[in-house]
């Protein structure tokens, strides 16, 4: 999400997972924090029978992390093919470069400012390193840039920050806009109703295995919190703090700055739509 720094005195060191589907192994990244839940997922993925590995979201710049994801890679058999982004948190993104730089990659994403080589990242694209198939799905909302990959063999979709594993996402205002975020969701929950996605793999937090029902909880729990700010704002809460204070009393007071930021973009989303005077 936003918020990459270590807390002091915690754990070094990365824990590897098992493998949560057939083509994809997780690492978690020592970044916990309110933000980042347990830490950041790196994810890699490969073909059953290929030695070579795409590796998404790379993380935070932490050379324990980033030697120890090359090292899963390593003992599967396999080398780094790929590097892809989500988006450029640099909870996911900030690790990209020195990562490359270990690996001999290059690095696609949809902000041109965060690639190495001179790939894009984009709609329609498929990743076919080392015989996957990887599509690339535009999921703007909680940032501009934000990404998903479809991994069609695997029935999962690696979601980054726009699903969690756990709670919801901050809409990233100015940045990340709330009209887009749904129709991200929208776009994700198709992919579950017509392309039988049942696996969602996220950039934070544990698996989900019902990614139909995880999309629909977010697009409930968006229009459960866009009607309190509607209400709150017609009760007189102007300002954004207001209105987090107002809409967001059951949330923890550490999360607040990243409410008051999904609070503008509700804002922005009932202003642009003639629901609340601007
Ligand atoms: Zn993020």
């Amino acid at each position: 999400m936003t918020d990459a720094a270590a807390l002091p005195g915690q754990p070094r060191g990365a824990v590897v997972s098992g493998p949560a589907t057939a083509r994809t192994v997780n690492v978690l990244a020592p970044n916990p924090s309110a933000m980042t839940l347990d830490g950041t997922n790196t994810w890699i993925v490969a073909e059953p029978d290929s030695d070579l590995a795409v590796v998404i979201d790379p993380g935070p710049l932490d050379d324990v992390h980033l030697r120890a994801v090359i090292e899963a890679v390593e003992r599967s058999g396999r080398r780094v093919g790929l590097t892809l982004l989500t988006h450029g948190h640099p909870d996911h993104a900030e690790g990209a470069g020195r990562f490359a730089e270990l690996t001999g990659t290059k690095v696609r994403a949809l902000d041109a400012a965060l690639r190495l080589g001179d790939e894009g990242l984009g709609a329609g694209d498929v990743i076919t390193t080392g015989g996957l198939e990887l599509r690339v799905v535009p999921t703007p909302g909680h940032t501009a840039d934000s990404l998903s990959f479809h991994l069609p063999a695997d029935r999962a979709v690696l979601t980054g920050d726009t699903i969690l594993g756990r709670g919801t996402t901050v809409v990233a205002h100015p940045d990340g806009r709330l009209g887009d975020y749904l129709d991200s969701l929208r776009r994700l929950r198709s992919l579950t109703v017509d392309d039988g996605v049942h696996t969602v793999l996220p950039g934070h937090g544990p698996v989900l295995e019902d990614a139909q029902g995880a999309v629909e909880f977010y697009l409930a729990h968006r229009a459960s919190r866009l009607a309190q700010v509607e209400t709150a704002v017609e009760a007189g809460h102007r300002t954004p703090s207001d209105v987090v204070a107002a809409v967001y009393a059951d949330v923890d007071r550490s999360l607040w700055p990243a409410a008051e930021l999904s609070v503008r973009a509700q804002l922005e989303y009932l202003t642009e739509h003639g629901l609340i005077q601007g």
